[in-house]
């Protein structure tokens, strides 16, 4: 069976750990340099991404998850994990550091004060169900992706609203990245697919 980290430094570490695991793959959580060794893929989880990035250096993984990423680690991000493996970010602090290795721009914070959070129902490319059950997604201060370079693909996008055509969820390869938190609602179709990534990887 396939073995994924969760990223621990910030954010629903125990419930990404559940969500991997119900879908038969091993959570085990990864805080030191020596743990990234035993990883197939890894769950970067939602929280502030200046304050990982910050945490990142501070442990000294940054450079050596990045290394890890360049030679083809499956990642998974979600909000501040997908603002972590974007190659661009509108809206950054001066001093934050991304990992990057995803052809993206993301804008933080993207849907203003007034949405701080809020919840919309979407189709997945890649989650074949979702045309008939849409998968329900939770934003909390969530990025957007503004732009797409020509490496990524976008797999997913708001339906309506305000924010209608915003893209929420791309892939590059064995990288993937949703703005949304997949771990809260309890549905593990977004983990689906990204153990089936890492297995596909092996
Ligand atoms: N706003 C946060 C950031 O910029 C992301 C929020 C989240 O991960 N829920 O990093």
């Amino acid at each position: 069976t396939a073995t994924i980290g969760i990223l621990a430094l910030q954010g629903d570490v125990r419930e990404h750990a559940r969500a991997i695991e119900h879908v038969g793959a091993r959570a085990v959580p990864v805080r030191r340099v020596a743990e990234l060794d035993a990883i197939d893929g890894l769950v970067i989880p939602g929280g502030e991404s200046t304050t990982i990035d910050k945490l990142l250096r501070a442990f000294d993984l940054f450079g050596p998850l990045q290394e890890r990423l360049r030679a083809g680690l499956p990642a998974y991000g979600s909000c501040a994990g997908m603002i972590l493996l974007a190659d661009r970010v509108i809206g950054g602090t001066a001093d934050q550091q991304v990992l990057g290795g995803l052809d993206i721009t993301v804008r933080r914070n993207a849907f203003g004060r007034q949405v701080d959070s809020f919840e919309t129902d979407l189709v997945i490319d890649g989650i074949e169900d979702s045309q008939t059950a849409p998968l329900h997604a939770v934003f909390i201060r969530a990025p957007w992706v503004e732009e797409v370079g020509p490496r990524a693909v976008s797999l997913a996008s708001i339906r309506t609203g305000p924010a209608a055509g915003r893209i929420v969820a791309v892939r590059q390869g064995p990288l993937l990245a949703t703005s949304f938190h997949p771990e809260v609602t309890g549905d593990a179709r977004v983990h689906r697919l990204f153990v089936q990534i890492v297995r596909d990887s092996l």
